[in-house]
Formats: C-alpha cells, sequence, structure tokens
C-alpha cells in the first residue's frame, strides 16, 4: 500500500515516523522545506522520554513526487487544509482514500469540496506530538493512545480496513467505528475550553483550573455545546462535558494547548474548527452562543492584533 502524509508537522511526523515501519511505501509531503531536507539528510528524529529513534522516510515538498497513492493522511492545521487538499491533488486518484484526524469540526466540510464522500474517512487520535527543530520531534503521549476513524459514506471498504490494520502492526492502535464523531465532539469540548482559554489567559492546563472564573466561562460553553450536539442527535450531557474536562485536565496539568503555542509565536489558530465551529452549526440550528462567540471574537482580535500587543 502507498500512503502519502500531507502536512508532516509535530503530528504528521509522528505518523509517518510509525507507518515508515511497515513493509509499505510511505511518503511525507509538506511545504516546510527545512524540516523536508533534515529528514532527507539524517531521517526523522523521534524522540520518546530518553531513547532517540531515527526513521528513514520518503520526505518531498514536491506534491507530484509520491504519484497517486492509496491513502492520504491529512495532518495540516485547519486553516491550512484547503490550500494543501489542492496541492495534494496529484495523489489522489479514483480510488484514493483521504483520512482527517485533525481536531475541531469542519474539515472534513473542505475536503469534500475536492474529493467525493464514499473517498473520506474522518475521526480522531489521542496521540500527541511536539516538533522540537527541523527533523525531529517528541511523542509526548501518555500510554498508548487511541485512535478511531469511520467512513463518511459508512461503507469501510478493504482499503479502510487495510489501512487500520497497518496502523495497529505499527503500534498505533486504531479501530474503525460508527461512534466517531461522538468521539469527536468529547474532544471538541476540551479543546474549546483548554485550548481556547489558555491561548487567552497565557495559563497551562494546571494553572487554568484553579481559577473558578475560568469554570463559570467553562461551563457555559459546555451548555452551548451540549445544546448543539444534542440537536444533532449525539448522546452527550452536561456532566458528562464537566467530567470529560476534568478527567482530562488530570492527565494534563502541565500540558501548554496549541493555540496557546500558536498565540505565543504569532500564528493563526484553529479556533474557526473550534469555538468557530459551534457557533456555525449553532446559527443553523437557531440556538445562542453568546460563550462561544465571545470567546471566538476575542481570539480573533489577538490574532489580527499581533503587531501591536502592548508587551
Ligand atoms: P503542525 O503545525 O506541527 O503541523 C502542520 C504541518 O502542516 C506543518 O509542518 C506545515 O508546514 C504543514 N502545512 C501547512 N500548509 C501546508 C500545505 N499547503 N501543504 C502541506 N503541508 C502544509 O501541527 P500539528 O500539531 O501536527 O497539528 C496538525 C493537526 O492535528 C491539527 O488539526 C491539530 O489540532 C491536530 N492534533 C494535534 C495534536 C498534537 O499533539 N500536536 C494532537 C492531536 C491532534
Amino acid at each position: 500500500m502507498k500512503i502519502a502524509v500531507v502536512g508532516a508537522g509535530a503530528m504528521g511526523s509522528l505518523f509517518a515516523g510509525y507507518l515508515a515501519r511497515s513493509r509499505e511505501e510511505i511518503w511525507a509531503y509538506d511545504i516546510w522545506k527545512e524540516h523536508i531536507e533534515a529528514i532527507n539528510r539524517g531521517g526523522l528524529v523521534m524522540t520518546r522520554g530518553n531513547m532517540d529513534q531515527r526513521v528513514t522516510l520518503n520526505a518531498t515538498c514536491d506534491p507530484t513526487r509520491p504519484s497517486v497513492v492509496d491513502v492520504v493522511i491529512l495532518f495540516c492545521k485547519y486553516v491550512h487544509t484547503r490550500q494543501a487538499m489542492q496541492e495534494a491533488r496529484p495523489m489522489i486518484g479514483p480510488e484514493t482514500l483521504v483520512l482527517t484526524l485533525q481536531n475541531g469540526v469542519g474539515n472534513v466540510d473542505i475536503i469534500q469540496e475536492m474529493v467525493p464522500r464514499k473517498q473520506i474517512l474522518f475521526g480522531l487520535t489521542t496521540l500527541t506530538s511536539e516538533l522540537l527543530a527541523p527533523g525531529h520531534i517528541e511523542e509526548s503521549f501518555r500510554g498508548l493512545g487511541e485512535t478511531y476513524f469511520w467512513p463518511l459514506s459508512g461503507e469501510v471498504n478493504a482499503t479502510a480496513k487495510q489501512l487500520s490494520s497497518i496502523l495497529n502492526e505499527v503500534g498505533i492502535h486504531t479501530e474503525i467505528t460508527p461512534d466517531v464523531e461522538l468521539r469527536i465532539w468529547r474532544k471538541l469540548i476540551v479543546n474549546t475550553c483548554y485550548n481556547t482559554l489558555c491561548a487567552l489567559t497565557g495559563l497551562k492546563v494546571g494553572d487554568l483550573i484553579n481559577q473558578p472564573a475560568a469554570w463559570e466561562i467553562m461551563n457555559g460553553v459546555i451548555v452551548e455545546i451540549i445544546q448543539v450536539a444534542q440537536r444533532k442527535g449525539l448522546r452527550l450531557g452536561e456532566e458528562e462535558g464537566r467530567e470529560i474536562l476534568k478527567r482530562i485536565a488530570a492527565e494534563t496539568l502541565n500540558h501548554v494547548p496549541s493555540m496557546a503555542n500558536d498565540v505565543r509565536n504569532h500564528r493563526s489558530t484553529e479556533i474557526d474548527c473550534l469555538n468557530g465551529a459551534i457557533m456555525r452549526e449553532a446559527e443553523k440550528m437557531g440556538i445562542p452562543t453568546p460563550y462561544n462567540h465571545i470567546l471566538y471574537n476575542l481570539v480573533k482580535i489577538i490574532e489580527n492584533t499581533y503587531n501591536s500587543r502592548l508587551r
């Protein structure tokens, strides 16, 4: 099987690095030249605890090099999805499956602009990764992690099954399961609360949760998300939402969520597929979402004014 990871940053490199342990043909495609050159020069360095592993894999900035593949795994940030999918066109034939494990809600809609429904797989992963330097990532997840996906059409074909087997063989615990959407919305609660509030306050998760005022806001966010999720037919309750936040906080006290890092580094954030996605979905249903709206607007103000911030 031929698999191309499109967007080979922290997560894309993690998946490409694991997949490179298989006997399949694996490609990492990214527009970040320094990173791709480093991988081609000395391999991808994967740090886990105090162990470094060097993995050889095909890495390229030229989307025509892999030619048509069996599976594209999309791992860029939401803001780059449309562009990356356009560039990835030479890799996508009529049988190619495109799998997104990106965070948030909305990537699938963009992919559908370019790829038929029957070729799209969507899901999530609890694995995490950090970029330490070009050609060097750190596997930051604890335990084994879980990855889930499901075809948008609801029909699991042989390529999807083979992909799942390969991922499991290389150590990425993967399940093809129809409850993926519910799992995505559970994760959405975590990201719309912790990513956004840590970005706005400049706090780690562990410090944020000690602030009663943060819980007041997060509670408001949860109530709105649950209303939207329930209207979509998902079995998710407010109490469950609060439990999820508490459980994840206990596991990630020292974690700096990616949106906080994006803001620190003056980059675009994924707010549009997080609190922004809740707003979009809620608007279609006529559900007011003032908490999500205010958080969304605050992040947008920051994103738009990186050059004029007070120090
Ligand atoms: P990242 O910024 O480390 O990597 C994204 C990569 O996409 C970059 O290397 C960038 O150069 C590349 N890219 C941008 N435009 C491109 C284009 N047009 N063509 C090809 N490549 C392009 O981001 P990440 O942390 O790996 O996150 C990727 C996705 O996974 C996000 O949706 C994120 O929310 C999600 N996610 C991240 C983690 C994590 O621990 N990092 C965990 C779970 C999910």
